[in-house]
């Protein structure tokens, strides 16, 4: 698929001279998708949803222990071999259940980017957004998902040190906390209607494979098939 030649490309420079445009905001993170974004993006890149999914996105799907079962809790019963066996590997004991976080989320991959170290540009091969291009524009920037959009502002005001890489924090108060809140409301929305209603519902060609996480560490790849197993419908 070719970008359209014309489409806007701005950086984050326009939002503030604190912004150094290093790009580290789009190497560092998954950025999750909710399905009016994923409408809102394909059409601004004029491709179907399906193609978007297929070609831009990937699952992300987080599995903590859990006891007692309840929203989006499911019995490790249900979980297929392969996935038990890399549980095994992280943890010799296999919880009765897990509470499964599935999501879709923006595609990362290894790129040649220009990153600043010590104030100087400097090239480095890193993981990083599909969107980001070189000189670090990003290629979706006037219909980016909301947080690319809130960062980073997006924490609560508690958590903000989390960003120590980014200048813009550094010398900005700007305050999106009411904006963060609205969009983490949309998310709990998100997981509740997949608990409701079940993922490949609201997702009705989601992508085909992603990356399994326990907590937070890699446990390995997953495929669609898989994480409809784990989670039958209720
Ligand atoms: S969508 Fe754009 S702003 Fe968001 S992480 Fe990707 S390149 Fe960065
Ligand atoms: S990490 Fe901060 S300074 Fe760097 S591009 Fe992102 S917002 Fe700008």
């Amino acid at each position: 698929m070719k970008i359209n030649e014309n489409s806007p490309k701005h950086s984050k420079k326009e939002e503030s001279n604190f912004c150094l445009e290093c790009g580290e905001c789009c190497k560092r993170y998954y950025i999750t998708l909710l399905p009016k974004e994923v409408e809102i993006i394909s059409k601004f890149l004029k491709i179907s949803k399906k193609k978007f999914l297929e070609n831009y996105c990937e699952l992300n799907v987080k599995i903590y222990p859990k006891s007692t079962l309840g929203v989006l809790t499911y019995p490790s019963t249900f979980f297929p071999n392969k996935i038990i066996e890399l549980i095994k590997k992280k943890s010799f004991e296999i919880p009765t259940s897990f509470f499964v976080v599935p999501q879709v989320v923006l595609k990362r991959e290894n790129k040649l980017t220009q990153t600043f170290f010590n104030n100087e540009p400097k090239k480095d091969f890193r993981k990083a957004c599909i969107f980001l291009e070189k000189n670090n524009f990003c290629k979706i920037y006037p219909k980016r998902p909301i947080p690319c959009k809130l960062f980073p502002f997006i924490a609560m005001p508690d958590l903000r040190e989390q960003y120590p890489f980014c200048e813009l924090f550094k010398n900005s108060q700007k305050d999106f906390s009411i904006e963060s809140k609205k969009y983490y409301s949309r998310i709990q929305k998100y997981f509740k209607e997949v608990n409701k209603k079940s993922f490949k519902s609201i997702w009705f060609n989601p992508p085909k494979s992603g990356e399994l996480f326990y907590s937070d560490t890699l446990l390995g790849k997953i495929s669609i098939e898989e994480l409809i197993e784990m989670m039958p419908k209720k």
